[in-house]
């Protein structure tokens, strides 16, 4: 699996074909009109090909040996994060993004936690517990549109101890990021809750909307 090595917006990530859309700055048109909760987000590559492949395989066929190499990717793409010449990105927590309670036990595991904990044995930071919790099972998200996306996760999201998360660099974890709605909405509420800065990682950037998880 290659990572994406081509331009990308600084803020949100999104991969960019040429430099036309940033018209003279290093962001997207979206992140020049609005802006994500969320300081940055970054993700390993597209989501097609292998890394697709094996991304349905581990969520949907709960194939758990490919959280490993799977963390791998993440811990990659981690690198890719910048800090305007500031000194080197310190996490202090890692979160996955939760699962409502219903919908993890149907499933039966949280990916994004799986993916997480194998993070932490490659970088060293610690995941955290409930931090961060869906208090709404939203709807499935596919083939909604961007801002329908963002409205159907806004206020999803409850930080139940705003004193664990106050002040921390946050790296926020997800298998595929398509609008950036549900990361944003996540990182909305731990950014409220006092979190200094909340910088979100994924495997993969979909153009579509894909089947939610
Ligand atoms: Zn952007």
């Amino acid at each position: 699996m290659q990572p994406y090595d081509g331009l990308e917006c600084e803020h949100c990530g999104l991969f960019l074909g040429s430099t036309l859309g940033l018209h003279g700055t290093e962001l997207c048109g979206l992140c020049r009109r609005a802006s994500y909760s969320f300081d940055q987000a970054r993700s390993f590559a597209e989501y097609d090909g292998v890394l697709g492949a094996l991304i349905r395989r581990f969520k949907y066929d709960a194939w758990f040996p490919l959280a490993k190499p799977l963390a791998r990717c993440l811990q990659e793409a981690s690198g890719r994060f910048t800090t305007g010449g500031k000194s080197p990105i310190q996490f202090d927590l890692i979160l996955p993004v939760p699962l409502h309670r219903n919908r993890q036990r149907k499933r039966g595991f949280n990916q994004a936690q799986l993916l997480a904990a194998n993070l932490s044995r490659l970088n060293g930071v610690r995941v955290g517990g409930r931090d961060c919790v869906r208090m709404r099972d939203t709807p499935p998200q596919t083939g909604l549109r961007g801002a329908e996306r963002r409205k159907n996760v806004r206020g999803a999201f409850a930080v139940p101890e705003p004193g664990r998360v106050k002040g921390a660099s946050i790296l926020l974890i997800d298998d595929v990021l398509t609008t950036g709605a549900t990361l944003d909405a996540c990182a909305a509420a731990l950014r409220e809750a006092g979190a200094a800065q909340v910088r979100a990682l994924t495997l993969a950037r979909a153009r579509k909307p894909q089947p939610e998880s």
